[in-house]
């Protein structure tokens, strides 16, 4: 039994452990894992006080995996509903369905009986965004901002690689051998409304199968998206790849990728035998995991792939 994470994950990591060593399921691991990283108002990066899109509205991206099935959940660009993962879960489980967005999203998750919430956003991080924002646009731009023609404009504030990026990845393989993964994520801090990142595309940023193993990412989701990068690292397992092996080649098609918005990528990964693996394009990043006989987890340093940046 084994949980995989990447490192903001820890905070939810106490009660996924309980419900892989009570016999629980990997599913419920995983959501039990990343509730708690959904409702921590410190990550910006996921759920409750993450940064917001360019007009200030928080919209979450989720999705879970069942790699004995393949069955998938996804939501997208949600609104006012704080267990992203769990409304994802919910897609997988009630409708024959994967991908939810936007208003079906919201409407969906208040069928299944979710609250949602009124305030999302804390003081500090409506602060954040208007301090940084208007590092780029007068006071004027920025007030008219809902009504403007062009909010494309200022797209460029969304993709840039220096601003704030984020999301929680969870893989968890329980008593069963089985295997589940799930990613949650505000997505890019000051997106253009309604775009979708990786974390909800099943293959992109999340995917999970018994047979070979589980991956998913962080980092800049388009990139993602555009290379099919953890469903990827799956075939790679599945044509015979070792788990580093595996990744490695994932990031190598990422380095491959043309165009001008090549950005920051992060994986996790765990193959079928429990072995986990963590690669960035960023120096130092870090990924946990833990086993049931371990007493806590274990932070280790991601395997370092460069990724050269071009922006613009
Ligand atoms: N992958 C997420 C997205 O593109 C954001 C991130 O992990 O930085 O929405």
């Amino acid at each position: 039994m084994i949980l995989v994470g990447s490192t903001n994950a820890t905070i939810g990591f106490p009660a996924g452990m309980e419900i892989l060593r009570s016999g629980g399921s990997a599913l419920d691991a995983v959501e039990a894992t990343i509730r708690p990283v959904e409702d921590n108002p410190d990550d910006r990066t996921v759920g409750f006080n993450g940064y917001p899109n360019i007009l200030g509205e928080l919209e979450l991206d989720a999705s879970i995996m069942d790699g004995r099935t393949l069955e998938s959940g996804a939501i997208g660009a949600l609104k006012g509903v704080i267990p992203a993962i769990s409304v994802a879960r919910k897609v997988m489980e009630t409708l024959p369905h994967v991908l939810l967005v936007g208003d079906g999203a919201d409407r969906f998750a208040k069928e299944m009986g979710f609250e949602s919430t009124e305030e999302l956003l804390t003081p500090e991080v409506k602060a954040a965004r208007e301090k940084i924002l208007r590092q780029d646009m007068s006071a004027a731009e920025f007030a008219s901002l809902a009504e403007s023609d062009n909010l494309r404009q200022w797209v460029k504030l969304a993709t840039d690689p220096e601003r704030t990026y984020g999301t929680v990845n969870v893989i968890a393989q329980d008593q069963n051998g089985d295997i589940a993964c799930g990613v949650s994520t505000s997505g890019w801090a000051w997106k253009y409304p309604g775009r979708l990142g990786d974390s909800p595309i099943i293959g992109a940023g999340n995917y999970a199968d018994n047979r070979y193993g589980a991956a998913a990412c962080t980092g800049m989701g388009e990139m993602a998206i555009r290379a099919s990068t953890a469903r990827s690292i799956v075939l790679y397992l599945k044509m015979g790849l070792s788990i580093t092996d595996a990744c490695a080649q994932a990031m190598q098609d990422l380095n491959e990728l043309g165009g001008k918005f090549i950005g920051r990528m992060n994986l996790i990964a765990l193959d079928k035998d429990g072995t986990p693996a963590g690669y960035s394009s960023m120096k130092g990043k870090t990924f946990v995991y833990q086993t049931s006989e371990m007493e806590t987890y274990v932070e280790q340093e991601r395997t370092l792939v460069e990724i050269e940046e071009r922006w613009g």
